[in-house]
């Protein structure tokens, strides 16, 4: 046989390594702005257009390269950064590999302009699919400027893999606000299509995290501090009151680098134990300061993940670090309700289904038995819900209403505006007396032709809103009530590109905002439907929806919408309803397009047939 074993030629190595290296736009910006803060720039400004498919583009004023690197910097293996494998053990640069340009180059067209401090003229190297098409001198400022047209251009399956725009950009943002908190003393701009999202000064970290986080951040901070000969840990944690239910202000940083750790996220978690409530998140900038030859950054080939040679000393002195910030500056388990909204959401979102551990079925009921039936109408939580359900029925004009009951946080008046019309009183397979009977505050009990049905009341609106605030967003636009004062609420300035992708959806399914600024929202307005008056919980949940949902089409992130915003504005199970509540309930669920399943499909009701009921007694 004769022999078969090829050398692959250079551009389909680079392509099979850009594999690696290159996943999505993100990783570009990656890579373009660790090679900018290599080349030891001051200022860094990142360029994006259609979320990096069409256009990346990274200047810095650093180092720049010579003609000849220029030109070098494209071959794979080309590194500036180590000379031996012993550098390994000593790396203090974000790259070392020499991948990162070859890879770039071999899957999009690329504009390179780089000038040094010494020379007069720059070089510029146009490079596409690995092709060297043209180098020539140019006149440019010191420093480097790369420009990435096109990514995937010559690999369509990759571009069609790639996601949308919001995706895309969300992961490019991520990159961006890692690499800036590594580096507060470097100045980053941020333009998108544009307009720019963020604009960072060079700083202290403590200004560079509230420039990303936003103005409100800063009373959040406790600094972190803790030298020891193994490593040293800095940065800053949030105080426990101000958690979330994201992940999305957890930031591990190591020499540096951005690093994901859950070992040392447990530390974190351990620290606070006691503080949080279930399924809150804690805020955390922590950086580690450790000795290069401890700690392996080869592992991954996209660097995130590191190994350190003494993990458990770090997790017990991060843990202690932590512990000690937080009993310094006097951080008690108690929640100040004053302060932050965002913490009484009566029920855990954690896994997106409404848990009520007060109210219990029991079992053995019997309506008949005196004793019961007074248990049975003590609420364990009584609440009094009066306007959104109000608002639902027609005619009300100009009510005000004041809520106070103690988890409406909001106490907010509302003037009910137009009201969505009648009722539709159609088909049912429910018996036409509609006898409506609540259970427990948490089932509605409706005699059926079969025999009896029992309705989960919070799925039941869940799945009535879910409907009508996807017609509300695609038919017809929805009502909505307008606030007496508006409504001032704080976001982080991604918070706020998150909320402005969906902006129009909120407006037809009835918000209505005064404002939309970099990082605050006013609302006047609000849809009728809405059960509760925590509005920034409901926005900061929608938020977490979309973040991780990860919606692909307009199509899906409406579903998305409408999933998250029936969730929070559902009634809740333990909440006592009126009569006519309950009816109208009932009814409106039996006009759903599919009553049967909630928006997360969890079943709605169940019925209990008479045979089932006449088998009860038979004997
Ligand atoms: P690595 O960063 O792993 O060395 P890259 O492919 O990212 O590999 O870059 C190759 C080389 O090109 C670097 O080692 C560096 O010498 C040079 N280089 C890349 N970007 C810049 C820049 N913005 N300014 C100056 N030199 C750069
Ligand atoms: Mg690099």
């Amino acid at each position: 046989m004769s022999d078969i074993i090829r050398l692959l030629p250079d551009h389909v190595a680079n392509q099979i390594a850009a594999g690696e290296v290159v996943q999505r736009p993100a990783s570009v910006v990656k890579e373009l702005l660790e090679n900018a803060i290599d080349a030891r720039a001051s200022q860094v400004k990142l360029i994006v257009k259609d979320a990096g498919k069409t256009l990346i583009q990274v200047i810095d004023d650093g180092i720049g390269m010579s003609d000849t690197d220029a030109r070098l910097c494209f071959e794979r293996h080309a590194t500036s950064k180590i000379n031996t494998a012993d550098d390994l053990f000593r790396i203090n640069t974000k790259g070392f590999r020499g991948e990162a340009l070859a890879s770039i180059a071999a899957v999009a067209q690329v504009e390179l302009k780089s000038r040094t401090e010494n020379s007069e003229t720059g070089t510029s190297i146009k490079i596409e699919g690995s092709n060297v098409l043209s180098q020539e001198v140019t006149v440019t400022p010191k420093g480097t400027s790369i420009l990435v047209k096109n990514l995937f251009f010559n690999i369509p399956a990759r571009r069609n893999f790639l996601k949308s725009n919001q995706v895309e950009i969300r992961h490019i943002i991520d990159e961006f606000q890692r690499v800036a908190l590594a580096h507060p003393e470097i100045a980053f701009t941020f333009l998108n299509n544009g307009s720019e999202v963020f604009q960072l000064p060079g700083s202290n970290l403590r200004q560079r995290i509230v420039n990303l986080f936003g103005a409100k951040t800063n009373e959040k901070l406790v600094p972190v501090s803790e030298e020891t000969p193994v490593v040293t840990i800095s940065g800053f944690i949030q105080k426990p009151e101000f958690a979330k239910k994201s992940r999305n202000e957890q930031f591990f940083f190591a020499n540096n680098r951005f690093i994901k750790s859950g070992y040392l996220h447990h530390a974190v978690m351990n620290a606070f134990e006691g503080l949080l409530k279930e399924g809150m998140q804690p805020g955390y900038f922590i950086y580690l300061e450790l000795n290069p030859a401890t700690i392996d950054v080869n592992i991954h080939p996209t660097k995130t993940e590191i190994k350190f040679e003494d993990e458990h000393t770090i997790y017990a002195l991060l843990r202690s670090a932590v512990k000690h910030s937080l009993g310094q500056f006097n951080i008690t388990p108690v929640l100040d309700f004053e302060r932050d909204n965002n913490l009484e959401t009566p029920y855990a979102y954690k896994d997106k289904t409404p848990v009520f551990p007060q109210i219990e079925v029991d079992k053995d009921f019997n309506p008949f038995k005196e004793n019961n039936f007074s248990k049975a109408s003590r609420k364990p939580f009584k609440k009094e819900v009066t306007a959104s359900w109000e608002g639902l029925y027609a005619g009300l004009k100009d009510e005000k209403i004041k809520t106070t009951a103690p988890d409406f946080i909001w106490e907010i008046e509302v003037e009910s505006e137009e009201v969505s019309g009648e009722i539709d009183f159609s088909e049912s397979e429910i018996v036409e007396n509609r006898e409506v009977f609540q259970l427990h505050n948490k089932y509605l009990v409706v005699p059926h032709k079969e025999g009896l049905m029992l309705i989960n009341q919070n799925l039941a609106h869940q799945r009535i809103l879910y409907e009508e605030i996807l017609k509300n967003i695609t038919v017809t636009r929805g009502s909505s009530q307008q606030l007496l004062l508006p409504l001032e609420l704080d976001f982080n300035p991604d918070e706020i590109m998150i909320l402005s992708e969906v902006k129009e959806q909120l407006e037809y399914s009835g918000f209505g905002f005064l404002e939309f600024g970099k990082e605050k929202i006013t609302i006047e307005g609000i849809p009728v439907f809405m059960e509760t008056f925590d509005i920034k919980a409901m926005l900061q949940q929608l938020i977490i929806a979309i973040r991780s949902e990860v919606p692909d089409s307009a199509f899906s992130q409406n579903d998305v919408l409408a999933k998250s915003l029936s969730e929070t504005g559902a009634v809740k199970n333990g909440t006592s309803m009126a009569k006519e509540q309950q009816q109208y309930l009932v009814r409106k669920l039996f006009v759903c397009k599919d009553p049967a399943v909630s928006p997360q499909g969890k079943k709605i009701f169940s019925i209990i047939s008479l045979n089932e009921i006449e088998y009860k007694f038979s004997n």
